[in-house]
C-alpha cells in the first residue's frame, strides 16, 4: 500500500512538473502599425478565410482592447505590448523623448555599431528600455535556452519587442535595401540573413507597379481614388492607381518599400527566413518571434483612413498574413504555436474629410502654439531666452537651464504656461503633470495621462485635444492623418490570440494593451515582465 502511495505521489509530482513546463513550441507576436480595431470589420466581406478571419474564427478576439496611456505612439505601443507596462514605468516615453539633458531617439545607441551595412542605421539597441519584456522573461525562465528574434522594417518595432536578451533583432536599412542589425546582438549577420539579403527582394518588389487587387470601383469602403485628402509620393504625381512604383523608386531609393504594401510582404518574407534559419519552434524550449508590420503606418499617414490605398493595403495584408500562418503551420504545426495580433496604436480620420462631412475637428498647430507661448513667457518674465524648450508627444518641455538662469521657479513657469494654454480652445484639458489631482479631467483620461508621464523623460505639461483634432501645421486642405491621442480612434486596437491552449471566443469586456504580455506570460507559466501592470485575460489564460 505504502509503495503504491509512493508511486502515485511520484507520478503526480511528475505530472505536475510536466504540466508546469507545458508550453507551446513557439509564440509569434504580430503588431500591425496603425491598425484600427474597426479594420477587422470594415473590410471583412473581402477578407479571405486564412488571414484575419482565421484568427477571428479560431482564436479569442478581445473586441475592446484599449491603450491605457497617452501618447499613443509607435515606440510606446510596441514597448507596452511586450512589457505589459506604460511609459511612466518602462521609460519609452515617445519615439523620441528627453533623457539626460538631450532629446534622444528611443533606440539610438552610439556605443554600438551597424551590422550588415556601413550606414548609421544599425546604431541601435534597447538600452533606454527600463523594464523587461515578455521575451526577456521567457529567456530568463528557460535559462536563455529559448530563442527570441525580432523582425520589422522599423528599427524600434524590431528592437523593443525583442527585449534586452534577444538573440537578434533585424530591421531595414534604407541605404542598401537589406535587413541589418547591430553589435548589441552580434558581430556578423548569420548566413541565412545574408542569403536572404542576397535575393535583393526589396529591389525586385519595387520594380513592380502597385495596382488595386480588385477593380477600383469596388472599393466601396473608401472615398473615390482621386480624393483630395492624400499626400503624393512625388511632386506632380497623381494620387491614383496604378502607382508607378519603379519611377518613384528611382527618386526615393529603397526607403519607398516602407510606404507600399510590398514592404509588408518583405517583412513576412524575412520573418519566414528567420523561422527556418533559426529553426524556431523546433527546440525543446519555447521560442518567440516578434514581427511588426510597418507599411500600414506609412500608408495610413499618407492617405488616411478612408482611402482606397489603405483599403487595398489591408486586403493585401490579409493575404500575406494567411500565407505567413500557413508557413507557421508547416514549420511548427497548427495548434503547437500561439499567435497574437494587435497594434501599437490606431489612427484618426483626416480632418478635412471629417469637416466635409459635418464632423467637428480642428487642426492644432503645436509648433505655432509653442512659439506664441514662449513669446508670452518672455514678455511676462522679461527674459530673452526661451523658457519652453520644445513640444513633442502633445507635451511641453521646460527649459530647465533657462528657467534657473533667469532665477525663476519651474513650478511658477509651469503654472503660468498652463493658464495661458487653457485660453486655447483646441485643448479640452491642459495638465500640470506634477499636479494632476487638482485638474478637472475625467478619470479615464487622467489615468492615461498619468500612465504616459515619465517624470524624467516626459514634458511637464500635457495637453488633451478636443475630439477629432490633431496636431498639424496645415489650416485647410489637410492631407493624410496621424495618431497620438487618448480617443478611441487612436487607442482602440485589435487584440486576438490563436493557437496552443487558446479557446475560441470573444469578449467585449475592456482589456488593455498591457494585458497582452500578462496573458502570454500566464499561458507560458513564466514570470511577468518587471514593470508589468496588466492582468492575464482570464477567458484566455484559464
Ligand atoms: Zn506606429
Amino acid at each position: 500500500m505504502k509503495k503504491n502511495l509512493f508511486t502515485l505521489f511520484c507520478l503526480s509530482v511528475l505530472a505536475m512538473s510536466v504540466f508546469a513546463q507545458a508550453r507551446p513550441k513557439l509564440v509569434v507576436g504580430i503588431v500591425v502599425d496603425q491598425m484600427r480595431w474597426d479594420y477587422l470589420m470594415r473590410y471583412q466581406s473581402r477578407y479571405g478565410e486564412g488571414g484575419f478571419k482565421r484568427l477571428m474564427k479560431n482564436g479569442f478576439n478581445c473586441e475592446n482592447c484599449q491603450i491605457n496611456y497617452i501618447p499613443t505612439i509607435t515606440a510606446i505601443g510596441h514597448t507596452s505590448v511586450y512589457t505589459g507596462s506604460v511609459p511612466s514605468i518602462h521609460g519609452i516615453a515617445g519615439n523620441s523623448f528627453w533623457q539626460d539633458s538631450a532629446w534622444v531617439y528611443c533606440t539610438g545607441d552610439k556605443s554600438v555599431s551597424s551590422v550588415g551595412t556601413d550606414s548609421e542605421q544599425g546604431k541601435m539597441s534597447p538600452h533606454r528600455l527600463l523594464a523587461t519584456t515578455m521575451t526577456d522573461e521567457l529567456k530568463l525562465a528557460t535559462n536563455f535556452r529559448s530563442k527570441v528574434i525580432g523582425v520589422s522594417l522599423k528599427d524600434r518595432a524590431a528592437i523593443l519587442p525583442a527585449g534586452h536578451c534577444a538573440d537578434a533583432a533585424y530591421w531595414f536599412d534604407s541605404k542598401t535595401g537589406n535587413f541589418i542589425s547591430s553589435t548589441y546582438y552580434m558581430k556578423d549577420l548569420p548566413q541565412w540573413a545574408k542569403d536572404f539579403n542576397n535575393q535583393k527582394l526589396c529591389h525586385k518588389y519595387l520594380s513592380e507597379k502597385w495596382e488595386t487587387l480588385y477593380p477600383v470601383e469596388t472599393y466601396v469602403q473608401s472615398t473615390a481614388d482621386d480624393a483630395p485628402y492624400e499626400y503624393e509620393y512625388m511632386k506632380n504625381m497623381p494620387n491614383t492607381f496604378p502607382y508607378d512604383v519603379p519611377k518613384i523608386y528611382k527618386e526615393t531609393g529603397p526607403e519607398l518599400i516602407k510606404s507600399v504594401p510590398a514592404g509588408m510582404k518583405l517583412t513576412f518574407d524575412m520573418a519566414k527566413a528567420a523561422l527556418e534559419g533559426e529553426s524556431l519552434g523546433k527546440h525543446d524550449d519555447c521560442d518567440f518571434l516578434a514581427v511588426s508590420i510597418s507599411p500600414s503606418d506609412y500608408v495610413g499617414h499618407q492617405f488616411g483612413v478612408n482611402a482606397v490605398e489603405t483599403e487595398d493595403t489591408y486586403l493585401r495584408l490579409d493575404f500575406y498574413l494567411a500565407d505567413f500562418l500557413k508557413a507557421l503551420d508547416k514549420q511548427v504545426g497548427n495548434g503547437n504555436y500561439i499567435v497574437f495580433l494587435t497594434a501599437d496604436h490606431a489612427g484618426a480620420h483626416n480632418l478635412s474629410f471629417l469637416q466635409d462631412h459635418g464632423i467637428l475637428g480642428e487642426p492644432c498647430d503645436m509648433s505655432g502654439i509653442t512659439k506664441a507661448l514662449n513669446k508670452y513667457l518672455q514678455e511676462e518674465y522679461k527674459v530673452e531666452s526661451k523658457l519652453i524648450l520644445r513640444n513633442g508627444n502633445y507635451q511641453f518641455f521646460i527649459n530647465h537651464q533657462a528657467v534657473a538662469d533667469a532665477g525663476l521657479k519651474e513650478k511658477d513657469v509651469v503654472k503660468k504656461s498652463v493658464e495661458w494654454l487653457k485660453r486655447d480652445n483646441h485643448f479640452a484639458y491642459v495638465a500640470d503633470m506634477e499636479d494632476l489631482a487638482s485638474s478637472s479631467i475625467p478619470q479615464t483620461i487622467r489615468e492615461r495621462a498619468v500612465n504616459g508621464y515619465n517624470r524624467l523623460r516626459s514634458g511637464a505639461i500635457q495637453v488633451i485635444l478636443q475630439p477629432g483634432s490633431y496636431g498639424t501645421g496645415a489650416k485647410k486642405n489637410i492631407k493624410g492623418t496621424t495618431h497620438g491621442c487618448w480617443n478611441p480612434y487612436d487607442a482602440h486596437i485589435p487584440c486576438i490570440f490563436m493557437g496552443w491552449n487558446i479557446p475560441k471566443g470573444y469578449t467585449n469586456r475592456e482589456v488593455h494593451i498591457t494585458d497582452i504580455a500578462a496573458t502570454i506570460c500566464a499561458l507560458l507559466h513564466v514570470q511577468m515582465p518587471s514593470g508589468c501592470i496588466g492582468e492575464p485575460i482570464e477567458a484566455i489564460a484559464k
